[in-house]
């Protein structure tokens, strides 16, 4: 169904007819002025020049747009009416008006939404027939005129009808389908969401995997590269990890590397990225982080993993290489002198931090 707020906001795409009828109705109206002036009634010539100087009014505001296209068009609407219904009044003939009249509702199905076509084709045309029938013992008007009058505007009803009906079912048929298209399109996005989560994260710890870890080192390395804004890089790896799975089988050291997982998320800061960088290995981004800052936070894991992560008794521990941007450092130096840091961390006994030189 067709909503009241759709309603008064069609007709965006009538702006050009809207544009075109408002042209031929000031040159008309000014030709008709102009004419009747000079032999005719110069009473019908002040309004029908009125009518011209209304319809540019009304023409230069759809270039303005400083009234509502809907407002100006109904304005337009019953102002085209005025004179017709003058010279339904005035005029010998009522079939000259008749001609006139029988645009208004056609007009109007240009311009307007279908419910308003309704209500505008009835009351234009029963007022209509009503003067007509009013004035029929005044006016030279046969019995046969009257009749065709008549059959002309129920013909233009019925025509308006079938138009606004037909109109009606495919505006539902439209927004039925557009309510499916939204459904999977929605559907599809959630899917998108899901996936693109799955590509980017690692399903056994549920960290950012290397993947999706690359990505937020190259920004940051742009980032300093662009505003000087230091970071540094923290990579750990377990020790002896390899004992704990032939000492305790595998599906154990999942059990450990999940632990392990958690509890450095808990160490550290919110801004931080941590990503499991490999099997038993992981890195951590840290934002706008001096060097000393970045020791303590990997301090602060090195310590979580050893005093809360345990395996059947077993401590876990792990060994930290830690490096901060410098003037010149491509993402991969970057990564190698972290992994210096780490290699030396592991010679000198492991379960410690060490950082680049
Ligand atoms: P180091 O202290 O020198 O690092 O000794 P390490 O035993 O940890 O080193 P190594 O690289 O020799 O072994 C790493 C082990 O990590 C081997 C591999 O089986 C294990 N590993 C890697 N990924 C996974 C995983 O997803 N689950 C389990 N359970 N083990 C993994
Ligand atoms: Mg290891
Ligand atoms: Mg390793």
């Amino acid at each position: 169904m067709i909503n009241i707020s759709q309603w008064f906001t069609a007709g965006k795409l009538e702006a050009k007819v809207y544009r075109l009828i408002l042209k031929s109705a000031m040159f008309a109206a000014l030709f008709m002025g102009v004419c009747d002036y000079a032999f005719s009634s110069p009473l019908l010539a002040y309004l029908e020049l009125l009518f011209a100087f209304a319809s540019s009014l009304l023409l230069l505001n759809t270039y303005r747009s400083t009234v509502s296209y809907p407002f100006s068009s109904r304005i337009f609407i019953f102002f085209m009416a005025l004179p017709i219904y003058w010279s339904l009044l005035c005029s010998e003939s009522p079939l000259e008006s008749t001609i006139l009249f029988v645009f208004l509702p056609l007009i109007s199905i240009i311009l307007r939404p279908f419910k308003e076509v309704i209500v505008l084709a009835l009351l234009f045309g029963g007022s209509f027939i009503g003067i007509v029938l009013f004035y029929q013992g005044t006016v030279e008007l046969s019995g046969i005129e009257l009749y065709k009058l008549i059959m002309v505007q129920i013909l233009v009803s019925v025509f308006i009808f079938i138009y606004v009906h037909n109109n009606r079912n495919y505006q539902e048929i439209i927004s039925m389908q557009s309510q499916k298209l939204k459904a999977a399109n929605l559907q599809l996005e959630k899917l998108y969401q899901e996936k693109s989560l799955e590509a980017s994260t690692d399903s056994l710890t549920g960290l950012n995997n290397r993947g999706a870890f690359m990505p937020q080192f190259e920004q940051l390395h742009a980032r300093f590269d662009r505003q000087r804004e230091r970071f540094c890089l923290i990579l750990f790896d377990l020790d002896h990890f390899k004992e704990v799975n032939d000492a305790y089988g595998h599906s154990e050291g999942d059990l450990v590397l999940q632990h392990v997982a958690k509890e450095s998320l808990k160490a550290v800061r919110k801004v931080d990225m941590l990503a499991r960088y490999g099997g038993e290995e992981f890195a951590v981004l840290l934002p706008n982080t001096p060097l000393q800052m970045a020791l303590s936070v990997a301090e602060r894991i090195r310590n979580a993993i050893e005093q809360n992560v345990k395996t059947t008794g077993r401590p876990i521990t792990a060994s930290f290489g830690v490096v901060e941007i410098k003037e010149g450092m491509s993402v991969s130096q970057m990564t190698d002198l972290a992994d210096q840091a780490l290699y030396r961390a592991k010679a000198d006994g492991r379960n410690r931090v060490e950082s680049a030189e």
